[in-house]
């Protein structure tokens, strides 16, 4: 086979901004002229621009998706005593946050096929623990995908559970009846992360919610628990969303739905090159055989999966040489994620109390070894994923 000099990072922001730099700059300008860096009119419109996107009557910007968690917890009145059933395959911080407000996460396990957290996993948590002990739930919407809101929602409903929607991954996702992820619960949180779909030029992150009294919590939590100014409340947090990245964010939403459509025709591209090479999606286990390649489990009928990550499987004796492959064929990839949270070191101490040995959530333990996430960024060329497919083809056969 020709080596190609084809380079494929593993996300690729040069390649936006080139695309919207002409609106980037006198946005950026504005702000600069006004010298207003700290709420003011460009954080009111994009909290108002998301929620109308959203779905939602009320949105609260904030620092980062991280403190969106917090702000939610504190506002939903989560702290000390309180346990929260979060799933142990995700990003820190959705257990992080849980910790950081003085409350116990409870992990879940994962469904295989969807990577999403498996309502009979939290059926399981819930009977472990003394009734009225877990007070929430925080489902993630991890990769972009939708998880199962109807059975978590009829779960928190059983056992009046608050549900805190972390869709850091996932804005713009919808589940399976066409409802934007954040919606259905009590709150959705949000990330502005760089390589989030909707991705800030620094952090930020935002709240949305339906429910006006929570919206006027967080807004209280964010600055200071504050009101009116040099009054106290609340003990709240600094975590304020900033102008600059706010003028940002409101150029770069109105692009959201053409970044996700093209991730969507990405994924399309990788999962029929993949299929017509013999690969099952991740709904069949590796065991099972067959070309050594899980390609993910495509959205529901109804449901849109807006691929933050685009995530196959491969054997994990296999992983670390089909990584190594495609690095020297210049392609990036990423593992999310390496470790379970009930097998982090900050976390030792609850899995002497829980019982979270090795095997514990043997779903998300496969997982966390299987994993790989290969380019799926709206500007990827398809000489850039042709070369990701035969680059992995021929790794994965060798
Ligand atoms: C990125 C992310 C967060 C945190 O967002 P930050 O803005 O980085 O603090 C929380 N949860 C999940 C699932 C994420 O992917």
């Amino acid at each position: 086979m020709n080596m190609i000099d084809v380079t494929v990072p593993l996300l690729d922001l040069k390649a936006q901004y080139a695309t919207i730099r002409h609106e980037i700059e006198p946005a950026v300008q504005e702000v600069l002229e006004t010298q207003i860096f700290i709420g003011g009119p460009k954080v009111a419109a994009l909290e108002s621009r998301c929620a109308e996107y959203l779905g939602m009557p009320h949105a609260v910007g904030c620092s980062n998706g991280s403190d969106a968690i917090i702000l939610a917890l504190d506002a939903l009145g989560i702290g000390p005593g309180d346990e929260v059933i979060v799933p142990t395959f995700t990003f820190f911080s959705t257990a992080g946050s849980v910790s950081r407000v003085g409350a116990t996460p409870i992990f879940a396990d994962i469904d295989p096929a969807t990577y999403q957290i498996d309502p009979a996993s939290i059926r399981a948590a819930l009977a472990a623990r003394p009734e009225g002990a877990v007070k929430a739930i925080i489902p993630v919407h991890l990769f972009g995908q939708a998880c199962d809101l109807d059975a978590i929602m009829a779960i928190a409903r059983e056992h009046d559970l608050k549900v805190i929607e972390d869709a850091a991954q996932a804005i713009g996702t919808e589940d399976v009846h066409g409802r934007r992820v954040g919606s259905v619960g009590d709150l959705g949180t949000y990330s502005f992360f760089p390589s989030k779909n909707l991705g800030g030029y620094g952090d930020g992150g935002l709240c949305a919610t339906n429910d006006a009294e929570i919206a006027e919590r967080m807004q209280r939590f964010r600055n200071h628990g504050m009101k009116p100014k040099y009054f106290h409340h609340d003990v709240g947090l600094n975590s304020r969303l900033d102008a600059l990245q706010a003028a940002i964010l409101l150029v770069k939403i109105e692009h959201l739905d053409a970044w996700s459509d093209a991730r969507q025709a990405n994924a399309r591209f990788y999962d029929a090159a993949f299929a017509a090479a013999g690969a099952a999606t991740s709904a069949v286990s590796l065991d099972e055989g067959g070309l050594p390649l899980r390609t993910p489990q495509p959205a529901a009928a109804g449901a849109r999966h807006i691929y933050n990550q685009y995530v196959i499987r491969v054997p994990s004796a296999q992983r670390d040489e089909i990584r190594r492959i495609l690095t020297e064929a210049k392609i990036g990839t990423e593992i999310y994620y390496p470790r379970c949270l009930h097998q982090q070191d900050c976390y030792r101490e609850l899995g002497r109390r829980f019982g979270y040995q090795a095997g514990a959530f043997p779903h998300s333990e496969r997982a966390a070894g299987e994993v790989i996430a290969i380019p799926i960024y709206p500007e990827v060329t398809e000489a850039q994923q042709q070369h990701v497919v035969d680059t992995l083809l021929a790794a994965v056969r060798s």
